[in-house]
């Protein structure tokens, strides 16, 4: 497909919620106000979290909205051999290490430095930077933790990954009017963040920036809640040589006391509404919808 391409790429850990309707209904009208296509994408590489019962749900919610989509459905379970590569590419660049440490580990690490006086930066999210533990372990070592099959994440090496920058990078910023400007990226701070987990080859941060490649999008068009990690997405694409698309990052849709709603608040869904006789139309209406 040429021309502008827009996805709406929920996960299968819940039911979706007004927010998710908003996503979903602004990537529809934004599509075609560019005369361009729109892709659904099912990111369910947390397996644990991940139902078909909830994927069941996207299909009939989206549905309800009126919404329709091109193509057949991506369903980032069935390309786990897609990352890997991709992953093993990262790393034979040197722009990835193993890192060995459980999480408990790295919190005993981060309180021992603190306990020393070492103020360690927070990442966006508000998760201490990664202490580096792991990162220029000898070589063999490496190799035979790993042939012995201890558990490991990947991780970015950030320093490596700055130092091979020619130029600082930018991201494109689009508006709704389809107008587009420039911001700085600035993944430094996001630190040396895991790009493959331990339970499956890839992280959210991979996956996205490789399917939004594959899949061909130009515009991608999410919750501001993801804005801070489109730095991080931009260098992602920098080092794999990836399509660099345009993004829109709308507000979010708040509860009546402005909390952002979530699944793990147990927000009101779709489904609950339904269920308590809320038409398609009045969602629409209500998050600003003709
Ligand atoms: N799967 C993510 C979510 O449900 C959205 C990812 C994206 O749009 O980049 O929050």
């Amino acid at each position: 497909m040429s021309g502008p391409l827009l996805r709406f790429a929920p996960s299968p850990n819940g039911r979706l919620h007004r927010g998710h309707a908003y996503s979903a209904l602004l990537n529809a009208q934004l599509a075609k106000a560019f005369g361009g296509g729109l892709l659904l994408r099912i990111e369910d590489i947390d397996l644990a979290r991940s139902r078909p019962d909830f994927v069941a749900g996207i299909h009939t919610d989206l549905a309800w909205l009126g919404l329709v989509f091109q193509g057949p459905v991506h369903r980032q379970s069935e390309h786990f051999s897609d990352y890997a590569a991709a992953r093993d590419r990262l790393a034979a660049s040197g722009f990835t290490y193993p890192c060995f440490c459980s999480r408990g580990q790295i919190a005993a690490r981060i309180a021992a430095l603190e306990g020393q006086g070492r103020i360690i930066a927070r990442d966006p999210d508000g998760t201490p930077l990664y202490p580096g533990t792991c990162r220029g372990l000898p070589k063999e070592a490496v190799q035979a933790r790993i042939a012995a099959g201890e558990p490991h994440t990947w991780r970015l090496d950030m320093g490596n990954a700055l130092r091979a920058l020619g130029e600082p990078l930018t991201i494109r910023c689009c508006a709704v009017d389809g107008t587009e400007a420039t911001r700085p990226a600035n993944p430094a701070r996001w630190g040396d963040a895991v790009i493959a987990r331990r339970d499956v080859p890839t992280s959210y941060h991979l996956s996205v920036v490789w399917d939004d490649a594959v899949q061909g999008i130009t515009h991608v068009v999410r919750g501001q809640d993801l804005e801070a990690a489109t730095d991080l997405h931009r260098l992602l694409q920098h080092l794999l040589g990836l399509p660099v698309p345009a993004y829109h990052h709308h507000a979010l849709i708040r509860s009546g006391d402005g909390e952002k709603l979530a699944k793990s608040k147990g927000s009101e869904s779709l489904a609950d509404l339904r269920a308590r006789g809320v038409s398609a139309e009045e969602i629409r209406q209500s998050l600003g919808f003709t």
